[in-house]
């Protein structure tokens, strides 16, 4: 299947890229670098469409395409003792990855001495005599190998267990074992110095302090921004409900987000830390969809707690969704200007509510605030891009008569507003609720939910998909959120 479809999806990538150069956006180095090269004469929406078709990750998708071109185009050697049952995926896996870019004379010539003996080795023991033989024939592959993977070395984080994450440095391998041995030098120092934690936890909190060094001022100050949601209870460690929380996208217990914001000192959410900020978003208790999105200030407003309050004879009575608001919503247990708000009645206040729609082009700065508040990352379905590298995009197009609301906008990475924008046949429609339904252009639909509406299992309110006419198509204008994703230039 991978395989017809790769090459029903093959483009005339020249032609499209000098296309995307003439002003429309495309990828740029850093999605360039990271895009495998047998998958370079590949459509972009390949790999994402193959994704949403198996319900697995982009990543896992691009392995199974890579795997699948190489085995049946350039190994066909290798795709037949799969067939036959001489060597399993694993071992086949082991051979496509490292001969999967070589020349046809040097995969032979590798596989001459590798392949009879391949199902007997384990796939460990297949990739040294394999890399071996490959260093013996053609070294240059292997140099080119190293300079390819240097390109797309990265910072990353991925759980490992509860509450723990593993922050990996991909760096050259000699630079990483003489990082490995300086951290257990530091750390056989401090269990000499008395440190009587386990030995890799103290490695682990040295390792975190040789980047955040938390004693040093001979560089410039670096703010980490975390991106904290959580619901009220979850910040009362006496409330009945505790309910979980997230961390830039990582759902942690209520009792892990007290603990963060404690050594925040931000548990009362009173103030800020020093460059960060805090909105109060208003849910809809029974379904999780966002109400409204407002500052400490705004929620007294909407209250009438301000000075406005003195002038309530000219309110125009309070939104529905703003006294639920202010009701369920307000401050903490601790927090001295809750018992302000307590004091005082709730319905003489405007109340809270969405964004009005705007008639220009680009949204105001309460929709993008709304927007984001609702979305927390890329909306298309299986994306877990964070915020901060999110286009907002007009899901009907604005030319078309898409008008610029809440409703009509949804957070895109860079990546995939480009195919939603940019690549034929695909469909993409934003339901009433928040929703956000994907065509593929062979027809599969997909579903993407906002974050904390399918809590607890509840299903959102709203229309049913039902039959995605209406879809907005791709080649529309949009406009850009935050231009921090990657290198990529935005896809209008
Ligand atoms: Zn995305």
């Amino acid at each position: 299947m991978g395989r017809r479809l790769a090459r029903r999806r093959r483009i005339d990538r020249a032609a499209r890229d000098a296309g995307l150069r003439a002003g429309r956006g495309g990828p740029g180095p850093d999605t360039i670098d990271r895009r495998p090269p047998v998958l370079a004469d590949v459509c972009e929406g390949f790999v994402p469409e193959l994704a949403l078709i198996r319900r697995c990750s982009e990543a896992e998708a691009a392995v199974l395409a890579v795997e699948s071109l190489v085995l049946v185009e350039r190994l066909p050697a290798v795709w037949s003792a799969l067939y036959a049952g001489r060597i399993d995926r694993r071992r086949a896996a082991v051979l496509a990855d490292l001969l999967g870019e070589v020349t046809p004379a040097t995969a032979a010539a590798v596989l001459a001495r590798v392949l009879p003996a391949a199902g007997e080795a384990t796939a460990a023991r297949l990739r040294e005599r394999t890399r071996r033989a490959l260093a013996g024939i053609d070294p240059d592959a292997l140099a080119a190998r190293r300079e390819r993977a240097a390109r797309r070395a990265d910072v990353t984080v991925r759980p490992v267990a509860e509450g723990l994450a593993a922050l990996v440095a991909e760096l050259p391998t000699t630079d990483a074992l003489a990082c490995r041995d300086a951290v257990r030098r530091l750390a056989d120092q401090q269990r000499a110095g008395g440190d009587d934690r386990p030995i890799g936890v103290i490695r682990a909190a040295v390792a975190r302090d040789l980047i955040l060094r938390p004693w040093g001022s001979s560089r410039p100050p670096v703010t980490a921004q975390l991106t904290v949601h959580a619901d009220l209870p979850a910040l009362d460690p006496a409330a009945p409900a505790q309910p979980a929380c997230e961390v830039d996208g990582v759902v942690v217990t209520a009792a892990e987000c007290r603990a963060l914001l404690t050594a925040l000192g931000m548990l009362g959410v009173a103030t800020a830390p020093r460059g960060g900020s805090i909105t109060l978003a208003v849910h809809d208790p029974t379904t999780g969809a966002l109400r409204a999105v407002a500052t400490r200030q705004e929620l007294a407003r909407a209250a009438g707690l301000t000075r406005r309050r003195r002038h309530r004879a000219g309110a125009t009575g309070s939104g529905g969704a703003g006294s639920r608001g202010v009701d369920t919503a307000t401050c903490p247990r601790g927090d001295s200007s809750a018992h302000r708000y307590d004091a005082e009645p709730t319905a003489d206040g405007p109340g809270l509510r969405r964004p009005p729609a705007t008639r220009r082009y680009r949204p105001t700065a309460a929709q993008r605030r709304f927007v984001r508040a609702r979305d927390r990352r890329c909306r298309w379905p299986g994306c877990a891009r964070p915020p901060a590298r999110h286009d907002l995009d007009h899901a009907t197009p604005h030319a078309a008569g898409g008008a610029t609301d809440c409703w009509n906008r949804c957070c895109l990475c860079r990546t995939h507003h480009r195919i939603k924008t940019h690549t034929p046949g695909w469909a993409f429609l934003l339901l009433a609720d928040g929703r956000v339904l994907v065509r593929t252009p062979s027809g599969v639909t997909r579903l993407s939910t906002p974050p904390g509406t399918d809590r607890d299992g509840a299903p959102p309110t709203g229309p049913p998909p039902g039959r995605p006419t209406g879809m907005s198509r791709t080649g529309h204008p949009t406009d850009a959120g935050d231009p921090t994703d990657a290198s990529d230039d935005p896809p209008f």
